[in-house]
């Protein structure tokens, strides 16, 4: 039996991969941290996300990571907020923020309708290359 053995991401530890992206010493890590969070966020609803980094020592990435995973809820921490994924804007929900969200999903429906058309195109970009190479030869003869 093969063992799927990896770096860890987080600290760059070998460990045997399961289930987990990260070696179990960063998962009991993670859980501290988390416990802080949820712990310090109990305490003082009306944080922001800065503070609460500031005050546990866990960075505002790991904390918008575990907002995102749903593992901490700031419905009832109203100035609580994160960076939208794509352009930075401050949001409480989703991972990214509503311009960038329907301009996605434009984004996806035009890539859909062109979709053919690029085939197409790539096809052609295909053949045009083969004749080049078709015609060097040809000249190297
Ligand atoms: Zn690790
Ligand atoms: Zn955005």
């Amino acid at each position: 039996m093969s063992m799927n053995v990896a770096n860890c991401p987080k600290c760059g530890r070998i460990f045997v991969k399961g289930f987990n992206e990260v070696c179990p010493n960063c998962i009991k890590e993670l859980e501290q941290q988390y416990d802080k969070c949820l712990r310090f966020l109990r305490d003082h609803r009306g944080c922001t996300i800065t503070e609460l980094s500031e005050e546990t020592g866990v960075s505002i990435r790991q904390i918008t990571k575990f907002i995102r995973e749903g593992r901490i809820s700031i419905i009832h921490a109203p100035n609580m907020s994160y960076s939208c994924e794509v352009c930075g804007t401050q949001i409480r929900e989703n991972t990214m923020c509503e311009p960038c969200r329907s301009k996605l999903v434009k984004d996806v429906r035009n890539n859909n309708e062109d979709e053919h058309r690029r085939k197409e195109r790539i096809n052609q970009d295909h053949n045009v290359t083969y004749n080049i190479k078709d015609r060097l030869q040809d000249r190297n003869k």
